[in-house]
């Protein structure tokens, strides 16, 4: 099966339209969550992923704009793009994001699970360094685990040094690679905002048989994005990050 894997669409449109059409067919979407928040096209992005024969699970800025998280714990900005998108959003937009899940360990995922954060807090932990990773292997039973929220295009392996567990980050390259022999957490990196310094858009392919990865990038017309941000009264320097990709 050949399954494009994303994360962090954060309701940009244009950007989500040039991943869908650059990734060419495929059997299956994975999203690994923050379809809304931040952008301005909020029902459009759930509207388009729904269109596609799709799994998706919860993300920290989806459940804000249920109303399921204290916008406390937002920064300014996203606070601001959080409650502007609680007043956008559809009937149809709301139902969908309240029932995703918070992670998917699903029997016919087989040898993979999806989860926005870590699979050990599943909305709202960042894995950013050793610790978090080393405990985020320990909250996943399958070999590979998919994960966004960092916004990161990352490889992370699991191995074995001297009787303990490590963990080796890799920063994924144009060329395809193979997944295993070691268990790993595989970010995709980020739709609608990437934060690598790259603006493009990032997604991966993956083949479900042959756990061959394939990470892309791809252009998208980011200014178009940032003018709907400003006309529509978004937060201005969330709008001007899109071009510097972070
Ligand atoms: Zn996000």
């Amino acid at each position: 099966m050949r399954c494009l894997v994303l994360s962090d669409i954060h309701s940009n449109l244009e950007a989500f339209e040039a991943v869908l059409s650059h990734a060419g067919p495929v059997d299956c979407t994975w999203c690994l969550g923050d379809i809304v928040g931040y952008g301005p096209d909020p029902n459009a992005c759930v509207d388009l992923l729904r269109s596609t024969s799709h799994l998706c699970v919860a993300g920290n800025h989806d459940w804000a704009a249920l109303g399921k998280l204290d916008l406390a714990e937002f920064n300014a900005d996203a606070r601001d793009a959080a409650i502007w998108t609680q007043k956008q959003l559809t009937p149809d937009s709301l139902a969908f994001l309240e029932a995703l899940p918070k992670e998917l360990p699903e029997p016919a995922l087989e040898r993979f699970w999806l989860v926005h954060g870590s699979p050990c807090h599943p909305i709202w932990e960042y894995i950013l360094d050793e610790r978090s990773a080393l405990a985020a292997f320990g909250g996943f039973s399958t070999a590979f685990c998919f994960h966004g929220h960092t916004h990161l295009p990352i490889l992370i392996r699991q191995v074995a040094q001297k009787g303990r567990d490590r963990v080796i980050w890799s920063q994924p390259s144009r060329e395809p690679c193979t997944l295993g022999p070691e268990r790993m957490l595989i970010n995709p990196g980020s739709v609608g905002q990437p934060r690598d310094g790259n603006y493009q858009a990032s997604y991966l392919l993956l083949d479900t048989e042959t756990l061959v990865v394939e990470y892309r990038r791809v252009d998208y017309p980011h200014r178009r994005t940032r003018d709907k941000m400003l006309e529509r009264g978004l937060p201005a320097r969330l709008a001007t990050r899109l071009a510097y990709g972070f």
